[in-house]
Formats: C-alpha cells, structure tokens, sequence
C-alpha cells in the first residue's frame, strides 16, 4: 500500500480559467503526457462534464460507468474510478454530463468545497503513486472550480493569446485569494501558459507583452503555438506527443513540462 509519509509528494495542480475554449483541456492531456515522457507518473482528473479530456484520451462513453460524479457524489473510492489511457503511465478519471448537475447537488453537502480534497487524499496502490495530478476543470468559476482550487497545491491557467485574454484574469485571482482566505491558505499560482500563439500576428505579440509586464515571473517562458497538428489529436485519441512527436505543439508542451519540473525540484529528488 501507498505510504501515506509519502503522500506529500503528489502535486496537485488545477488547470483553470473561466473563460472556454482557452486551451485548459489541451494543456491538461499534452502537459500529463510530456510529464509522462518525463518518467513521472500523472493522473488526471476530468473535472469538466464536458469530458472533453476523457474523450481526447480515448476512454469511450460506454467506459465512464465510475467518473469523477461517483468520486464526488457516491464516494467511490479513488482507486475505483481511476482508468488507464493508451499512453503508458497516464491515468484518468473520466467524467460524463452527470458532473453537470453535481454544482448543485454539492451545495446541499455541508463539506461540499472539500469532497475533491478528500477524494485525493485516500491511500492508493502503490502503482498509483503519482507525481502529479492535473486537474482539467470546466470554463466557470463554480463549485466543481472551487473544489479544484480547495484540493490543489497549485493552478496553472492557459491564457489564449488573444484580444481580451488578460481580461477576466482579475477575476479568477480574486478567486483565488478568496480560496486562500478560507479553505486553502497554501495555494500557489504555478503559471500562466500562452497558448495559440501565433508569432506572425502582432495581437499575439501585444498579449505576451502585458502579460509579461503586468503578472511578471509567474509567465511561463514557453508559449504553445498555435498547431494545426495539436487541434487534430483529441479526434485520434492521443495526446500531441504521440499523435505527432516532432510538431511544433509537441515540443512547445515538452518544453513546458521541464519548467513545470524545474519549478518543483523536490518532485524528481
Ligand atoms: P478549453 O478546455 O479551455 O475549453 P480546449 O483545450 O478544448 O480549451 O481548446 C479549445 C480549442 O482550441 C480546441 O478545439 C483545441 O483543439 C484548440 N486548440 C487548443 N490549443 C491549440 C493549439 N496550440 N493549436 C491549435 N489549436 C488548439
Ligand atoms: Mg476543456
């Protein structure tokens, strides 16, 4: 059985922004798989009813009969809901459009910001002794948010490179400070990613430039371009890295998985 001396090194990073269609769910699947090819071990947690996640991994409909609802809702144990994907070393709790009604089922749950946290922090298998726990969370700042944010060590936001990117940002820090305030005092940001960036469109340029001047360090040095080949890999059920290693998204999100290592040297130790 797991360790529980060990559990603290698992890092628990929600990947959020309010705002759809921004490159949560992409980062999430490409930066577990780049982490994967790393030697790390990840598992990530579909927190969006969409499932835009478990369908970009492969998982069929017909195999999301324990998601992250029964996790959540039914208290299934972690060990229960959790489903390989095609690629080695990344797991995947699934979710269905059950999740969708669990934002207000929850509120009748007096620990309803805390039913994630708990959830992922039952004692597992050995063999599922992760490093890392993504988070793909839905484009809202709802209750299935706040539980992502309530369980994490960290969140990690994809920032579209594009008109209005920046905008909406006050809003989710807000978020988070309200977070830390009450139920997770420790939540750090670990970054903010660009993603879609196209270096031939001045609009792109401009968004770099104020995300840098305006959150500084916490910017992430590699931005994901935008990459015909990373759209094209959800329908073949694959992450970029193996659908098409030597792209330009491939490398962009190997890129980013070392930062992402770099800022958290205790996790290769
Ligand atoms: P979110 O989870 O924030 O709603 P997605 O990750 O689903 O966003 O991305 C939205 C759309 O943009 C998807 O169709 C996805 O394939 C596409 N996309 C995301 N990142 C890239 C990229 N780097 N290059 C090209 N298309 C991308
Ligand atoms: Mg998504």
């Amino acid at each position: 059985m797991h360790d529980p001396t060990r559990s603290n090194d698992t890092k628990i990073v929600a990947v959020v922004n309010q705002k759809g269609g921004v490159g949560k769910t992409t980062t999430t699947i490409n930066l577990a798989a780049a982490l994967v090819a790393e030697g790390l071990r990840v598992l990530i947690i579909d927190l969006d009813p969409q499932g835009n996640a478990s369908t970009g991994l492969g998982i069929d409909a017909a195999a999301r009969e324990l998601t992250t609802y029964e996790l959540l809702l039914e208290e299934i144990a972690l060990g229960d809901v959790i489903q390989k994907t095609q690629t080695e070393g990344l797991m995947i709790v699934p979710a269905t459009v059950d999740l969708s009604s669990a934002d207000i089922e929850l509120m009748a749950n007096e620990k309803r910001s805390f039913l994630l946290h708990d959830a992922l922090r039952q004692p597992l298998m050995d063999d599922y002794d992760f490093d890392f726990i993504l988070i793909d969370c839905p484009p809202s700042l709802n209750l299935l948010t706040v539980n992502a944010m309530v369980a994490a060590h960290s969140v990690l936001v994809p920032l579209q490179s594009e008109f209005f990117a920046l905008e909406g940002l006050s809003q989710l820090m807000l978020s988070i400070r309200e977070v830390r305030q009450s139920a997770n005092p420790n939540l750090r940001i670990e970054g903010v990613v660009l993603t879609m960036f196209d270096s031939r469109n001045n609009l792109s340029q401009q968004v770099e430039n104020d995300a840098r001047e305006n959150l500084g360090e916490i910017v992430f040095r590699t931005k994901i371009p935008r990459n015909v080949r990373v759209s094209e890999a959800p329908s073949f059920a694959m992450p970029v890295l193996d659908y098409d290693p030597a792209s330009k998204g491939a490398q962009a999100y190997r890129d980013l998985a070392r930062e992402v290592i770099e800022k958290n040297p205790k996790i290769l130790a």
